[in-house]
This record gives C-alpha cells, sequence and structure tokens, in this order.
C-alpha cells in the first residue's frame, strides 16, 4: 500500500507524519518539486512562524476564512485550534500567545518548527523525495514526475501542493476535478494622493475601510504609507474583497472611516464640539485615537479652515466634517506587496471534494489538504492552522480508506 503526497508543505508533511502515525504499514512518499521541505514555513511570520491564533477575537468563522469557512469548520472537528495548540507543544515545541491572538514558538525561530515536522517525519519512515516535480496525476493512481520515465504508482494521492495558479492544477489534475479560478490575496493597496502619502509612518488605531460600491469592509488598525495604505485594516479588505479587486484590475476607490467602531456617533460628536467645545479652534479639539496632523489633513478633506472655532462653524460645515472623518473617498490605482507575505484565493473546487474526508468526488482515493483547496484567510496564523486541520483531516480519511483495502 503506497500513499503519495504531493508538496513538502506545512499541510504535506504534518499529514504525511500522521498516515504513518496511523497506519505504519503504509509506504507514505512525499514529492517536493523544490531542493528543500518547508521552505514556505521556515520563512513564515518573518522567520518566526505565526503558526496559528487563540481565535479570541474571531466570532464567526467566515471572518478569519472568507473562503472555505464550512470545510474549515469540519476540519477543526477532527483538529481544532486548541487541539493544534496541544500536538505542538507535545512534539516539543512550546508556544506563546501574544496578546493581538497570534501563537508563534517560544523559541521566536520558524526552524524550529521546520525541524520538529522534518524530524517527525523521519522517525515515523516517511520517504521525502526533494526536487522532484510531479507533472501529472493519472486516475488509478499513476502520477508522472519531471525527468523521469517511469511512473509512480500509488493507492491514495494528496496533493498539497500550496496555491498553484489555475493553469498549473489544470496540468496536475484529471480535467473533470472543477478549479476556482486563483487571485491573490493578502496584498497592501496604492493610492496615489500626494497629500495622504505625506502621512506615510501614522498608525489609526481602528479604522474602517471599504471598497467604495461594493459593500465589503474590513476594520482594524491602518497604517499609511508613501505609496497607500497598508496594516491589519488594509490586508483584512485585500482579502474579503481578493475577488472584486481582481475584476477590476486592482483600480477602484477607497472609503476609509478614520474612526472604525465610533464613526456611527460623530455627529453627536460635532454637536458636542460645537456646543460644549466652542471657544477652541476646529485644530485645537479631534476625535480621540487620530494625530493632530491626521485631523489637520481631514479638516482640509472637509474643505474648512482649521483656525475658525467650533462655535463659529454651522450645520453644512459640521455635516463636511462628519463625511471627512467617515466616507473619506480616495483612488486605489493598484496593489503592492505585503513583506513578500500573500496567499492564494481560489483553487481546488470546494464542490469538487468531499467536505467531511477532502476526498475527491470524481476520484476516490484522491485527497487535497491546504491552500490547494479554495480556502484561504486574513494574516494572524489562519492560514496555517488551516494547513493543519486539513492536513490532519486527509490523514484521518487516507488511513481509513486503506486500512478498508488491507
Ligand atoms: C512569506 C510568507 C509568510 C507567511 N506567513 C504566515 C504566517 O506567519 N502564518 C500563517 O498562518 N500563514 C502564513 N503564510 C501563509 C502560509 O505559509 C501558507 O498558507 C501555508 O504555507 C500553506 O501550506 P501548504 O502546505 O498548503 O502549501 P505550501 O507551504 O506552499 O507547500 C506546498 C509545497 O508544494 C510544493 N509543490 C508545488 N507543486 C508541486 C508539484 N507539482 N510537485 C511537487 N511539489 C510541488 C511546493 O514547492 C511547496 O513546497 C505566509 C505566506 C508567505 C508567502
Amino acid at each position: 500500500m503506497q500513499v503519495a503526497v504531493i508538496g513538502a508543505g506545512a499541510a504535506g508533511c504534518f499529514c504525511a507524519a500522521e498516515i504513518r502515525r496511523r497506519l505504519p504499514s503504509a509506504g507514505v512518499t512525499v514529492f517536493e518539486a523544490g531542493p528543500k521541505a518547508l521552505a514556505k514555513v521556515a520563512v513564515t511570520g518573518g522567520g518566526r512562524c505565526n503558526l496559528t491564533n487563540s481565535f479570541k477575537g474571531v466570532s464567526r468563522l467566515e471572518e478569519a476564512y472568507p473562503r472555505g469557512a464550512a470545510v474549515v469548520k469540519n476540519a477543526f472537528k477532527a483538529l481544532s485550534p486548541e487541539q493544534t495548540f496541544q500536538w505542538w507543544e507535545n512534539a516539543g515545541v512550546a508556544l506563546t500567545v501574544q496578546p493581538d491572538g497570534c501563537v508563534f514558538p517560544e523559541s521566536q525561530d520558524a526552524m524550529q518548527v521546520v525541524r520538529t515536522l522534518e524530524r517527525l517525519m523521519r522517525v515515523s519512515g516517511v520517504e521525502l523525495r526533494c526536487g522532484q516535480r510531479v507533472s501529472r496525476i493519472r486516475p488509478g493512481f499513476l502520477l508522472d514526475i519531471e525527468g523521469s520515465d517511469e511512473p509512480f504508482r500509488a493507492d491514495a494521492v494528496l496533493l498539497a501542493a500550496g496555491g498553484l495558479k489555475e493553469d498549473a492544477l489544470r496540468q496536475l489534475l484529471p480535467p473533470q476535478v472543477s478549479i476556482t479560478p486563483t487571485v491573490p490575496s493578502l496584498f497592501t493597496l496604492k493610492v496615489p494622493d500626494p497629500e495622504l502619502n505625506a502621512l506615510m509612518g501614522t498608525v489609526v488605531p481602528d479604522a474602517r475601510l471599504e471598497l467604495a460600491g461594493s459593500g465589503i469592509s474590513a476594520q482594524g488598525i491602518l497604517l499609511l504609507t508613501d505609496w497607500g495604505v497598508s496594516g491589519p485594516a488594509t490586508l483584512k479588505l485585500s482579502s474579503y474583497a481578493a475577488r472584486e479587486l481582481a475584476l477590476s484590475a486592482y483600480k477602484g476607490e477607497l472609503s476609509i472611516n478614520w474612526l472604525g467602531s465610533q464613526g456611527p456617533s460623530v455627529h453627536e460628536w460635532t454637536l458636542q464640539a460645537s456646543s460644549r467645545q466652542g471657544r477652541r479652534q476646529l485644530s485645537g479639539y479631534r476625535p480621540d485615537g487620530l494625530s493632530d496632523r491626521l485631523w489637520e489633513h481631514i479638516l482640509g478633506r472637509a474643505g474648512v479652515d482649521r483656525t475658525r472655532r467650533w462655535a463659529e462653524i454651522g450645520k453644512e460645515e459640521r455635516a463636511r466634517i462628519e463625511n471627512a472623518l467617515t466616507r473619506d473617498l480616495y483612488p486605489i490605482s493598484g496593489r503592492a506587496r505585503f513583506k513578500e507575505e500573500f496567499v492564494t484565493c481560489g483553487g481546488v473546487s470546494l464542490d469538487a471534494i468531499n467536505p467531511r474526508t477532502l476526498e475527491s468526488r470524481d476520484f476516490p482515493g484522491l485527497f487535497f489538504s491546504g491552500e490547494v483547496l479554495d480556502i484561504d484567510a486574513i494574516t494572524g496564523g489562519f492560514n496555517l492552522q488551516a494547513a493543519w486541520s486539513t492536513g490532519y483531516m486527509a490523514a484521518i480519511g487516507i488511513a481509513r480508506k486503506l486500512s478498508h483495502i488491507c
């Protein structure tokens, strides 16, 4: 009995070790196109590996997983984030939870995660073949390996090849497997507004961003840069609106609510400013959380004279200030990278798989896990958590399937 795993990334390696633990009689061979296993894990989280999240700030799974939340929910029944935490600690990787919920190894070293998985694969007898790219999966299963005339025969196959582009997936898979078109997610936005760009380095603690006209919005910390906007709120918006932004070639309009959750009460705030702070200049009294420079920029956007006093301005000017505070519109001219970090939205369609086992509906014995599936998340350790949980779930399915055969 032979299992072939395509891709020695987070999902593939986790699954391979788990299959051998569950079914020691099965041979497990991992094919990796690159020279080394787990190359991406080594650079995750800026080399610190944000390997999961406490999920304390997540009220609905869809907030963290804009695509694939229902399947992730099933995968968490196989291996929940708490069990994942325990799994890594049992494997000797002590973990620490940051105040924002992100979980890292206490060592702050992604290589500890890499070495641990490599060791577990080695001791459980997984065969790792680096530098071997699988070029086609033929039903049956026969795998064509680039540069080899001899196909590899397997009883079960796990495709865990990460965020491949649509063309590469189509070449690899039988044509019956449906694929959702792929586009990038997790990027920053170019906003060509010289006055906004001059505020680079400004951090807004709680802003709400909306892709104007789409109804898609995201809230959180906003960072202004010399090319546009970055920070958690922007990355979230890029994830929620990954498809819409790709469709418009990353052009559009960004609506900024500089007050985030305080936004709805802005009308009361300006009224109260006029009545109780009337003697102060507009520039001298501002909403909490905004820097002086940003506040002056917003007053400029509202077209009011910042040296006037709050008591002097009327309803119409107050309305302009409220508008600039909560619906400040800027052009989006493109996307930019976030530290080289990105994930792929799209991939093997979730309609093509059994959501309880991650097995292909058309090709029993062919399983999928990780980013190759149409599952992706916002930043914060959620993507790796999906890789661990779907890898684990596929291992259960594969071990169960093969134990029936033998
Ligand atoms: C720079 C960066 C930093 C990140 N940081 C974080 C983080 O801190 N926390 C987090 O949760 N997420 C992070 N992510 C996202 C996360 O790394 C991925 O979602 C996760 O690694 C996906 O795991 P995977 O196993 O599905 O794919 P991958 O880890 O990408 O592994 C897939 C493997 O398959 C191999 N492969 C592809 N095609 C073939 C083929 N035909 N034959 C053989 N091998 C093949 C590839 O070479 C690769 O090694 C980061 C991503 C990047 C790019």
